[in-house]
């Protein structure tokens, strides 16, 4: 049997699924490389908070414009070191330090006292 269109689009499909983030979908992600200066005191107080040290040169910022699977959200954290933010909410310091603090964390969940401590529940 000869390999027909038929037979190829699946393999495309699935070789695309790779690179869809598990958690979410961001629209149009763009570097946001380097991140702005605000970024590095931001990254101060999600480490304060939360007791964990890491190099924010190890985390990846991206700008989206939005998300497809959370239409409300304004941020979203991929595990391990990626974080969206919309490209309107680069500068908010809430939507920049709640990614952070799942960053640090390494979790997905707003069990932590840091989000009410730091205000950016
Ligand atoms: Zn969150």
């Amino acid at each position: 049997m000869t390999c027909s269109s038929r037979c190829w689009n699946p393999l495309v499909l699935a070789l695309a699924g790779t690179f869809v983030a598990p958690q979410g979908r961001p629209v149009g992600p763009a570097p946001l490389d380097p991140p702005p200066p605000q970024y590095a005191s931001w990254w101060q107080e999600a480490q304060a908070c939360t007791g964990r040290r890491a190099s924010m040169r190890s985390t990846h910022f991206w700008t989206a414009l939005g998300f497809l699977n959370y239409p409300s959200e304004t941020g979203l954290w991929s595990a391990p070191h990626d974080i969206y933010v919309l490209t309107v909410d680069r500068l908010d310091r809430n939507v920049v330090i709640h990614e952070m603090v799942h960053d640090l964390l390494q979790r997905g969940d707003h069990d932590s006292s840091c989000f009410t401590e730091l205000d950016v529940g």
